[in-house]
């Protein structure tokens, strides 16, 4: 038996003990749980039960943002040992799947994904996990950084999908956690400069404290009007829509440059209308992102070698004695907080 934090049903945590399969495979490791990040899709199953498809249907386990040290190694091992500080990529795939093969493990069918039900995450002291999904951390990121690999990961890979050319302007629509990281990942990517747009002004303080990074706040001028002033009407060359909220995707074709693409980040929890023509007639390249794929190692040398600095977007550190308190902090979705982390006992 090990304590966690288990959601057993819609609206209902509790920190127990719960029984957990404890088989360590030649090629897992079992590491000592130390930071866990609070994310939306925790939040969302928390409060509604389920995301799209996946409903919480028995007790789960929360958490998939977590860094942690090797305390054992299995038989076939090589690159990691014990004592190593680490973090782990959520998403296992069947590695001989056809999408895998194809280097897209992250849409493979079969991929199994912490916290997304029926699989348990890792909001437990100790977790086991392949090694080929744990990534060494440098010694110049910390374990909170660590933990926040997982959600910079998907701005990375909307960076990838976005294909930026150096001195690019972007545009970011919707300033949550992973407007933020997709911000932050497009400069880091090669975008001269980049917007961030949404209507809660913490927010664009918060993102707006960056280099590179400019500010529209929505309520006080339309994004697009703002973008048309800021590059003499021409449009940003890549839109990352990072809200999911209807009329942003409606509006999307006025931002862009003609010719220049959108990257569809954000998830609508309805279907929501597009504006086709709109995207023709500036014959606009349109992106979908759906978590990422070959990416950790990519986050972990751009945050290691200092050209990302995520430490400012951490918010509030609780500790796990605390999750449901973190959880229900989380829920209240202040507009002055990004990232919550959950921190582990000692070992
Ligand atoms: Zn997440």
């Amino acid at each position: 038996m090990a304590e966690a934090l288990v959601l057993e049903r819609k609206g209902e945590l509790a920190l127990r003990d719960i029984a957990l399969p404890d088989q360590l495979g030649p090629q897992d490791v079992r590491i000592a749980v130390h930071t866990v990040g609070v994310c939306g899709s925790d939040v969302h199953f928390y409060t509604h039960g389920k995301i799209g498809p996946f409903v919480v249907k028995e007790p789960m386990i929360l958490g998939h943002e977590a860094s942690g040290t090797v305390v054992q190694t299995g038989a076939d091992v090589q690159h990691l040992k014990v004592g190593d500080r680490v973090c782990m990529e959520p998403g296992i795939p069947d590695p001989t799947s056809r999408a895998s093969r194809l280097g897209i493990y992250n849409v493979d069918p079969a991929v199994t994904f912490w916290a997304t039900p029926p699989v348990h995450g890792c909001l437990t002291p100790h977790v086991i996990h392949p090694a080929a999904f744990t990534f060494k951390l440098p010694d110049t990121m910390s374990f909170a950084e660590g933990a926040m690999v997982e959600p910079f990961a998907i701005g990375m890979q909307s960076a990838l999908r976005a294909r930026i050319q150096p001195g690019d302007v972007g545009l970011v629509t919707g300033a949550g956690p992973i407007g933020m990281m997709t911000a932050l990942a497009a400069l880091a990517g090669g975008c001269a400069k980049v917007y961030v747009a949404d209507l809660a002004q913490p927010k664009l303080d918060i993102i707006g404290a960056y280099d590179g990074i400019e500010t529209i706040n929505i309520r006080q001028q339309p994004a697009a009007e703002a973008i048309a002033e800021a590059t003499d009407g021409w449009g940003a060359d890549v839109v990352f829509e990072c809200s999911g909220a209807a009329p942003a995707v409606l509006g999307l074709p006025a931002l862009a440059r003609p010719g220049g693409a959108i990257v569809l980040v954000g998830m609508p929890v309805d279907p929501v209308p597009v504006d086709i023509v709109g995207l023709q007639a500036k014959e606009l390249r349109v992106e979908t992102v759906f978590r990422y794929a070959n990416i950790y190692d990519r986050a972990i040398a751009l945050i290691g070698a200092g050209k990302v600095d995520l430490k400012p977007l951490i918010s509030a550190t609780l500790p796990f004695s605390d999750s449901v308190a973190a959880f229900d902090r989380a829920v209240e979705a202040r507009e002055t907080d990004v990232k919550i982390q959950i921190r582990m006992p000692e070992a």
